[in-house]
């Protein structure tokens, strides 16, 4: 039996399970990356204080987004994973337009489409 590839731009539940996996591993390793720069004298935001935290790290995000921070990538992995839990996964957080598949397979845990995320980019100045 063949089955026809779906070229719709939807996950299917194959996909879903693939991409699940593979946040389950790239989370395992941040946590790995950000256990070994714990160790050397970078220390880390003070998460002491969550709402100083929150409004420091609003505009922050998206570079830290950018330069692969650890700490906010596995921020990022988990709510990808809990999207897919919530079986909303596959869909910018801005615009909720579905994130074309080959951005979701280069970058499995992206929150927006590229048209967002370039706009928060140029917004960055
Ligand atoms: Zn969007």
């Amino acid at each position: 039996m063949v089955i026809k590839k779906n070229t719709k731009e939807t996950l299917t539940a194959a996909e879903i399970k693939e991409i699940k996996k593979q946040l389950e591993e790239l989370k395992a390793d941040a946590e790995k990356r950000l256990k070994e720069k714990k160790d050397m004298d970078m220390p880390e935001a003070e998460v002491g204080d969550p709402i100083d935290a929150a409004s420091q790290s609003l505009d922050k995000e998206i570079l830290f987004e950018l330069s692969g921070n650890s700490h906010n990538t596995i921020g990022q992995i988990e709510a990808a994973l809990r999207k897919i839990e919530k079986g909303i996964y596959g869909r910018c957080e801005l615009c909720r337009q579905p994130i074309p598949k080959k951005r979701i397979k280069a970058l499995p845990f992206a929150r927006y489409c590229v048209h967002c995320q370039t706009s928060s980019e140029s917004n960055l100045g």
